[in-house]
């Protein structure tokens, strides 16, 4: 085995680049960076239905956002390229003579049809489906007689009997397959394109890849693999197999959980940071009680032997509040334009919106910035913001302006407010607290109904500062409208 660790992330571009991926792809990357190894992107689209150009490009506009760039593979090239599997055609091809020339392949001529047939009798006697063998020993004459009718054959292995595949995975620690229930598989498909199976094992040795880590679900693959590069006379690769990642009710994540692609979140507001952050921890445990990392931090203390061999659970409160971390550290114009798509899906500003707009915008972002998981949250929060036409959130907050109290403090703070020379947070709260004074009111007698006056809420964001921030004519404005309301 070669020095170097090389690692690789192959994805299927078949549709949204789904977070688990997005999580194999960091544990790669990690151990690519932890060791001075390369990380090699290869594109394994030999599903020729389902693989889009579309989501390859998604894929990797998703990696580089998370920040996993990659040193080998589709756009940038390396030694070993091509990196896409539908351009190795011909790589596959000869390996493929070579099995087939030793007897380690053979065509199989079986119709659908006829594998149905087989698969239904297997299942109805009680047994594992599994290839029975017809096409093994085909004479040449069958094989030309089956040709002559049309049949376009594929490529089966011939999977060695009693035989015990064994590998120490570097999650799962050991792990054994009894070679007699693999059936002989499909290698090469009727119109000559490879299966995964098939492609991964030539692509992973001849791109000397060292540490193959992959999701659970290919755990079942890894024999077959094993028995492919055995046949083939290629050194095996060391195998580690991530647990699979359950949703909170403890059943494999899916789209009934919420958003599971990283797209999503990425248009939910969410941080690369943040992502890359909860992923980590999805699987992976510290040694310690850390749970903030930075991508260099990971880097440092990554290791394959703390991580999990039981499932993650996909956690969207840790998330949330991980997400939030790194969005408190953002400015509140950065943070305004993470939600600005948002806010103009929910049509409180438009398309045109001028860069004063944004600014005045970003003024208000940073007294509800801290309140937010992600940026979309925004757009339940500025409602206070746009409208000046003020809506009471319940009877309660109606209730605080019918006080006996109300004409006064109203027509005092509506005086004060108007007076003052420069408006400012402090310059507000000033008044306020005058009102109390001239008044005897305790605080709440004054600043509920205030708030509640603007807004409509009994609770928001710093009085002051958001008085400030709509001014003293959207604010008188909003005082009358509102008091006209009550009756
Ligand atoms: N193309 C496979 C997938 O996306 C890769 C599996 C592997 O890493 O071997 O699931």
């Amino acid at each position: 085995m070669s020095e170097q660790v090389r690692v690789r992330f192959a994805p299927s571009p078949t549709g949204p680049f789904h977070i688990g991926g997005a999580r194999s792809a960091l544990f790669n990357w990690l151990i690519a960076r932890k060791q001075g190894g390369k990380m090699v992107l290869r594109v394994e689209d030999t599903d020729l239905e389902r693989s889009t150009k579309e989501s390859e490009e998604n894929i990797k506009e998703a990696l580089r956002w998370l920040g996993l760039t990659w040193d080998e593979g589709v756009d940038v090239g390396g030694p070993y390229a091509p990196y896409r599997q539908t351009e190795r055609l011909d790589i596959y091809k000869q390996y493929t003579e070579s099995l087939l020339a030793n007897g380690q392949a053979y065509p199989c001529y079986c119709t659908e049809d006829e594998l149905e047939a087989e698969r239904q009798a297997l299942l109805a006697e009680g047994k594992m489906p599994c290839y029975q063998g017809r096409c093994r020993n085909l004479a040449e004459a069958d094989k030309a007689k089956f040709a002559a009718e049309g049949r376009k054959p594929t490529i089966r292995f011939r999977v060695p009997e009693n035989q015990q595949i064994v590998f120490k995975d570097l999650v799962r620690d050991t792990v054994s397959f009894d070679s007699n229930g693999i059936g002989d598989f499909v290698i090469v498909k009727s119109d000559g394109i490879p299966v995964y199976n098939y492609a991964v094992v030539i692509d992973d040795s001849s791109m000397k890849i060292t540490h193959v880590i992959r999701a659970e679900e290919h755990l079942s693959n890894t024999p077959r693999q094993i028995l492919l590069y055995q046949a083939l006379g290629l050194e095996v690769p060391y195998f580690g197999h991530i647990s699979l990642i359950l949703g909170q009710d403890r059943t494999k994540m899916s789209k009934r959980h919420g958003a599971t692609s990283v797209e999503q979140y990425r248009k939910l507001g969410y941080l690369p940071e943040a992502l890359v952050n909860f992923l980590a921890l999805l699987g992976w445990a510290p040694n310690s009680e850390q749970e903030i990392f930075s991508l260099e931090e990971l880097v440092e203390n990554f290791s394959m032997d703390r991580v999990a061999k039981n499932p993650a659970v996909f956690d969207i409160d840790k998330l949330n509040w991980i997400n939030a971390h790194y969005l408190k550290r953002l400015t509140p114009q950065q943070v305004t334009e993470l939600a600005l798509p948002h806010l103009q899906a929910a049509g409180y500003i438009d398309e045109s919106v001028t860069e004063d707009e944004k600014e005045k915008l970003a003024q208000f972002m940073a007294l509800i910035q801290e309140h937010l998981s992600y940026a979309a949250q925004a757009v339940d929060h500025v409602d206070v913001y746009f409208h000046d036409q003020v809506e009471f959130e319940n009877e309660e907050a109606e209730a605080v302006l019918r006080d006996a109290d109300i004409p006064q403090v109203m027509n005092s703070f509506k005086q004060k407010l108007a007076g003052l020379e420069e408006l400012n947070a402090a310059a507000v709260q000033a008044v306020l607290k005058s009102i109390t004074k001239e008044l005897k009111l305790g605080g709440k007698k004054v600043y509920m109904p205030v708030r509640v006056a603007i807004t409509g809420k009994m609770h928001g964001p710093d009085l002051g500062q958001f008085i400030t921030i709509i001014g003293k004519e959207r604010t008188l404005k909003r005082l009358d409208s509102t008091l006209a309301k009550i009756v």
